[in-house]
Formats: C-alpha cells, structure tokens, sequence
C-alpha cells in the first residue's frame, strides 16, 4: 500500500451486470405491421395506338420538357456517350401515390444508354439507365416526341394495382427470422415474406440476388427504394407448370431476364438516383 492511497476514493467495484432479461418474444404481428409496405403494380399491356407524352408508360413518346425544368430537354444523349438515350418508362406522381420524388417534382423518367461502348455501363452489364426528375406542372404544354430517335422498348400502357407487401425473410434481424420459423412452416413463410417480382413502384425491393440496398453517401442512411423495372413481368405466385419465364409485353431485356432496381435519398440534395441490376445467373447465356 503507498503513503497516499488512503487519500484515494475508495473504488467500488462495479456491480456485475444484471442477468440478461429473457429475450421478449417477437410479435409477429407487430412485427408484420411494422415493415408492411405498399407498392404499386406496373402490368404493361401493349398498346395499339400511341398513347400522349403525358401519360405514365412505357416506351412510345415522353415527355419532353424545357431546359429549366430539371428533366431533358429534346431528346437526351448519353451524358457519358453522347449517343442518343433509349426511352425505357415514366411515371408521374399524379397516376402513382405510390411514388415518392423529391419535393416540386411530379415526373420521373428512365433512359437508357445502349451504346456497347458507352464507358458508363453498370459493372458486367452492356447498357447504362439514366433517371430524370422533373416539374411538369399542372396543363403545360407537352412536347412532341422526336421522329428520328426509335426506341426498342415497345410502347406499354400501365394497368396499375395497389396490393400490400412484406420485405424478404433474408431481410429479417437473427431473432425475428427465428421467431417467425419458429412459428410457420418454410412454405408459408416464403409465400408471405417476398415482395413482387415485376415492375413496381414503392414497397420493397425483390432482389433477385442477394441484398443490395444502397446507402445514401452523404447522410449514410438506407436510400428510398423508389420503383423496379423487370423483364419478366408475371407476379407471383406462380401457377404451376407454368414456363419459368415470360418477357413482358415492353420487351426491355434487362441483362440476363433481370431487373432494375432504383433508389435515391429523398433528404440530400442534389437528388441523385443509385442503379442496381441483378440478373437471373442461372439462365444468363441461354436466352
Ligand atoms: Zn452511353
Ligand atoms: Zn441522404
């Protein structure tokens, strides 16, 4: 003992911790009810007239605005390529509750860059989307299309449907998912807890792959899942014996019968739109 530890505080030792509280059961309803989303259903149906520029759709005419509007004016080039853009879908907020912009836009459109060489191809992907946002409005005028810019998405109306939806089981923390396993079978669990595999706005994300959820770069939080285009446009579930694919009546081939999936930070300006692409690996190469 030193001369002076007497004139120390004398050091308690700290309490040992509490036994751990018995892990709450997980409420599965609660559970449910808490990441249950709504999404809105894009079935494209081929159309035999051309439709106006100020519909939501896909293919045909867009919209095409000024220059101060924020979306393209004329007939966009690649930013990366300067090759003129493919038309792919818009949508508007007015046809779509579902859809969530930033603040002021009511328009979102997606383009894409098919120049093989083009140096902004997605990671293993031959194409590039580009996303617009713009004000359009209420009864300005629309812009012709260009005649000489064709397209090769075929020009789609869109029978829209509201459903509710859950996130996939992969998504669930450790204890919720073994709460849930706990409670139903394997079959249930995976007709209940998979989000629509077409095209679709707001909801959840059907990855066909893993997980991809971006991250937004300035505030670090999960970007806004805003829309997921497919190729292959059924909904589950499935009848059985049906063919294991179907292109949708657009005909965007989306690499390997893939989809597109897009998000953005609805909080950080500028609004910057993030791409993911997956693709099913076990038919890439034999379509
Ligand atoms: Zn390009
Ligand atoms: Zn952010």
């Amino acid at each position: 003992m030193g001369l002076f530890d007497w004139l120390k505080p004398r050091v308690e030792p700290p309490p040992p911790p509490p036994a751990p509280a018995p892990a709450a059961p997980v409420d599965l309803d609660a559970l449910a009810a808490r990441v249950r989303r709504t999404t809105t259903w894009l079935a494209p149906v081929e159309v035999s007239h051309p439709l106006p520029a100020g519909v939501s759709k896909f293919g045909g005419a867009p919209w095409l605005g000024r220059a101060d509007d924020g979306g393209p004016a004329g007939w966009p080039v690649c930013p990366a390529c300067k090759v003129p853009l493919t038309f792919v879908a818009q949508l508007f907020c007015r046809d779509i509750e579902a859809l969530r912009l930033p603040a002021g836009h009511d328009l979102i459109q997606i383009w894409l860059c098919e120049e093989a060489d083009c140096p902004n191809v997605a990671m293993g992907w031959s194409f590039a989307f580009w996303v617009f946002c713009a004000t359009t409005g209420d009864g300005e005028a629309l812009s012709a299309a260009d005649d000489d810019a064709g397209g090769s998405v075929t020009e789609c109306a869109l029978v829209l449907s509201t459903h509710d939806e859950l996130p996939s089981y992969h998504d669930l923390a450790a204890p919720e998912l073994a709460a849930l396993e706990a409670a139903q079978s394997d079959e249930a669990i995976d007709a209940a807890w998979r989000p629509h595999e077409g095209s679709k706005v707001g909801g959840h994300p059907a990855f066909i792959d893993d997980n991809a959820h971006p991250v937004c770069g300035q505030c670090r939080r999960p970007a806004t899942f805003l829309l997921q285009i497919a190729s292959d446009e059924r909904a589950p579930p499935r009848p059985a014996g049906s063919p294991p694919f179907e292109w949708a009546p657009h005909g965007l081939e989306i690499g390997a019968r893939g989809t597109a999936y897009f998000f953005a930070c609805l909080d950080c300006p500028p609004f910057a739109v993030d791409t993911v692409v997956q693709g099913d690996a076990e038919v890439a190469g034999d379509g």
